[in-house]
């Protein structure tokens, strides 16, 4: 490790990361109970309606299009938190140089902004078209796939209720059980549909989840790669691993991970190109390892701005600035 200042940025952007994760919990939340509440209001509407094939065509049709919004505003504030939460990785290499350019008076503020510059964009737009998965799947083809199956249950429950002989209120009712996130459902509603989802925003909640975790991890390699001092990458396990994971199921591919000396440079480490993609759900951490001290570095590189020969960050120069601003 470089010195106390990298791991203190290292954490800043782990904690940062999961105070994101966990506002974000609310926001979907947020989104599913804005929807059932409009349904709320439509049951009400709909007290005094008898159940006739238009009035639940005109339902349904109403319905849907206020899942569309759903869908809409599910895609806007992912891309919105991954966006955010690739910044975060990004900024500890950014705040790093920053504070060595400070520190020793290096003049290279507009070289380190343009290197990290499009770092964050572009590591989010691999989640976007679904580049990093093996399925191929894009965010919005993943969200609109969840909420097309939300629109199927409600036809379901819809069906269903009809089959049952509900007036409409009462169905009503039980469509606005179903996508209120907060709502117990009742032995009665289970034993009426079984097989619909019991937590309406379960997917969408592990899908947000997972995207700031890959999109962290793809900003983190892509600013480490953009480092000229960083030699690996360091698996570390969560504080939570031993108990969340070894205790109840045993050691997973993570232990391996941590474990591993395959490439000689350190329990944990690997090379840049070889760092594996972290399972769904996995909450461990990768780490940039530098051997130099912040010192060292600084001495480095102002070497090199007052015309001392270093090949390795003439390469960097070239690749990262100037084909950057050509
Ligand atoms: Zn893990």
């Amino acid at each position: 490790m470089a010195s106390d200042l990298y791991k203190k940025l290292c954490k800043e952007a782990q904690n940062n990361k999961l105070n994101l994760t966990k506002k974000n919990f609310k926001t979907i939340r947020d989104i599913f109970k804005e929807l059932s509440k409009e349904l709320e209001i439509k049951a009400v509407k709909a007290k005094r309606k008898s159940l006739s094939e238009r009035f639940l065509l005109d339902y349904k049709k109403s319905i849907d299009r206020s899942l569309k919004i759903v869908r809409e505003e599910l895609y806007k504030n992912n891309k919105k938190i991954i966006l955010e939460s690739a910044k975060y990785a990004n900024e500890v290499q950014l705040s790093f140089f920053n504070t060595i350019n400070n520190q020793f008076d290096l003049g290279l503020d507009k070289t380190f902004n343009v290197v990290f510059s499009k770092v964050p964009e572009d590591a989010i737009k691999e989640i976007i078209r679904g580049e990093m998965y093996k399925d191929r799947k894009g965010l919005s083809l993943r969200i609109w796939t969840d909420t097309n199956n939300m629109s199927k249950d409600i036809d379901y429950i819809i069906s269903k209720g009809i089959a049952e002989k509900k007036d409409v209120y009462s169905l009503s009712k039980d469509l606005e059980m179903y996508v209120n996130p907060e709502a117990k459902k009742t032995f009665e509603y289970n034993k009426v549909y079984p097989g619909t989802r019991k937590q309406i925003d379960f997917n969408a909640q592990r899908l947000a989840r997972t995207s700031i975790n890959h999109a962290f991890f793809l900003s983190n390699i892509r600013s480490c790669k953009r480092n000229p001092f960083v030699e690996g990458m360091k698996w570390e396990l969560s504080m939570s691993h031993h108990e969340r994971q070894v205790i109840k199921f045993g050691p997973d591919e993570c232990d391996d991970y941590a474990e591993q000396n395959e490439y000689n440079m350190g329990r944990g480490v690997f090379p840049l190109s070889e760092l594996p993609l972290p399972h769904p759900q996995c909450l461990c951490s990768q780490y940039a390892v530098l051997s130099k001290s912040l010192e060292d570095i600084g001495v480095d590189l102002g070497k090199w701005v007052r015309g001392e020969n270093n090949p390795s960050l003439d390469n960097w120069y070239k690749k990262y600035y100037l084909d950057f601003m050509r």
